[in-house]
C-alpha cells in the first residue's frame, strides 16, 4: 500500500559527479540508514560508484557493513567509552576519538586506525582542552584527523575560515609530532561551495542521496521517492471539519483523499498544506492535520482519482524540498524519518 523506491543509479550518478567536482577521495555516508535509503543497498553501490570510504555515526552502523561482506575502509566517530573496540579493530573500522578516555582504550589495541577528531568551532564533539594532554601520547596510531563545519551551508560566513584556521594550527602539531594523517572536513555543503575545505578527503552525504543543502540543485537526481495507495477517496461538502482538531474546513464541495500514510511513517505531523500529494500530474494539498497512519489531501471536485489509486508522495510536484518546507524542517528529516516499516524498493541494483 506504500513503497519507498531507491534509484540505485541516481545514487551512483550523484556520487561520481560530487567526485568529480571535488577531485580528492570521498567518504561515502551511510549512516541512519543511509540517511532512510537504506544501509547494505546503498553501501554496496556506493563503493561500487568509487567511494573510497565509508562513513556511519554508529559502530553497530559499522559492524552491519561488515556482516554484510563490504570491505571498503570505513570509519564510524560517535564512539562513548566501553564498546567492543577490540572487535572494532578487528574487523578492520577505523574509529573516530574525541576524548583522552577513548584514546587510550583504542591505543592500547594492535592494529587500530583512529581518526582524531578535533572541535574547531562547533561546539560538539572533538577534542578540546585534552588536546595538549593529548599531544604527549604516542599518536602512531593516528591515520586521520578531522573537524566539522557548523556553518557550511553558509559559505560567506567567517566561522567557515575561523574553523579551517583552527584545523591547521591542530594538523601543525600533529605534524611537529611526525604524523601526518589524513586530514578531512568537509561534508556536502562545504565540498559544493569552499575549495579551501577540501584537504585530503570529503565526507559527502546528502548528496550522494540527490539533495544539496544549499539550493535545489537540478544536476543531483533524487534518489528516494515515496509512493502511496489512497485508501479512501470521497466527496464532501462546503465546510466540512478535516482531521483532529478541526484545524481546516473544506472551502467548496470537493473530493477529499486518503493518503495510507502517516506520522508512524514519517510524515511530519506538523506539515503544512505547502506539501501534498500528485495524481496524474496533479497537485493535492494536505488538508487538516496528518495523523499516525493516515492524512487527508484535497483532491479538486474534478479529479479523477479513486479509491485505491496510487499517488506520488515524495517526487513530483512535492519534492523533499517541498516536505521541508512545509514541516519547517530539513529535507535531511523528511529522508531519514521515512520509517523501516515501510518496503524499500532498489531500482538499478
Ligand atoms: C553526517 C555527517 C556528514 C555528512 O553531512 P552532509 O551534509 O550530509 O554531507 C559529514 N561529517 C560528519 C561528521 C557527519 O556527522
Amino acid at each position: 500500500m506504500r513503497e519507498v523506491e531507491i534509484d540505485l543509479a541516481a545514487l551512483k550518478a550523484n556520487l561520481k559527479l560530487i567526485k568529480a567536482h571535488a577531485g580528492v577521495p570521498v567518504l561515502a555516508i551511510v549512516k541512519a540508514d543511509a540517511y532512510g535509503h537504506g544501509l547494505i543497498p546503498c553501501a554496496t553501490a556506493a563503493v561500487e560508484a568509487g567511494a573510497d570510504y565509508l562513513g556511519v555515526a554508529l559502530l553497530e552502523e559499522a559492524f552491519a557493513l561488515r556482516e554484510a561482506g563490504i570491505k571498503a575502509p570505513i570509519l564510524a566517530w560517535l564512539n562513548p567509552p566501553g564498546l567492543d573496540y577490540e572487535r572494532a579493530v578487528a574487523a578492520d573500522i577505523d574509529l573516530g576519538v574525541s576524548s583522552l578516555e577513548v584514546f587510550d582504550e583504542i591505543n592500547a589495541i594492535d592494529g587500530a586506525r583512529i581518526h582524531l577528531k578535533v572541535e574547531t568551532g562547533m561546539g560538539r564533539n572533538g577534542f578540546s582542552t585534552e588536546w595538549s594532554e593529548l599531544m604527549n601520547r604516542d599518536l602512531v596510531k593516528v591515520v586521520g584527523v578531522m573537524t566539522h563545519l557548523a556553518r557550511a551551508d553558509e559559505p560567506n560566513e567567517a566561522q567557515n575560515n575561523l574553523q579551517i584556521e583552527n584545523f591547521n594550527i591542530r594538523v601543525n602539531e600533529l605534524k611537529e609530532k611526525g604524523i601526518s594523517p589524513i586530514r578531512h572536513i568537509s561534508n556536502t555543503a562545504a565540498t559544493l561551495s569552499n575549495q579551501s575545505a577540501r584537504f585530503d578527503m570529503v565526507r559527502v552525504g546528502i548528496a550522494m542521496y540527490g539533495l544539496s543543502p544549499l539550493n535545489r540543485d537540478q544536476s543531483l537526481q533524487p534518489v528516494m521517492k515515496v509512493r502511496a495507495r489512497l485508501v479512501l477517496v470521497k466527496e464532501m461538502p462546503a465546510n466540512h471539519p478535516i482531521g483532529y482538531g478541526a484545524t481546516a474546513h473544506t472551502k467548496s464541495p470537493t473530493k477529499i483523499g486518503i493518503v495510507g500514510m502517516g506520522y508512524a511513517d514519517g510524515i511530519p505531523r506538523n506539515a503544512n498544506s505547502g506539501a501534498g500529494v500528485t495524481f496524474n500530474g496533479q497537485s493535492a494539498a494536505i488538508i487538516g492535520r496528518v495523523s499516525m497512519d493516515q492524512f487527508a489531501v484535497d483532491l479538486g471536485a474534478d479529479s479523477k482519482a479513486k479509491t485505491g489509486d496510487w499517488v506520488t508522495v515524495i517526487g513530483e510536484n512535492y519534492d523533499a524540498y517541498s516536505w521541508a518546507d512545509a514541516c519547517q524542517t530539513i529535507h535531511y528529516e523528511i529522508t531519514t524519518r521515512m520509517a523501516p516499516r515501510i518496503k524499500r524498493n532498489y531500482k538499478n541494483k
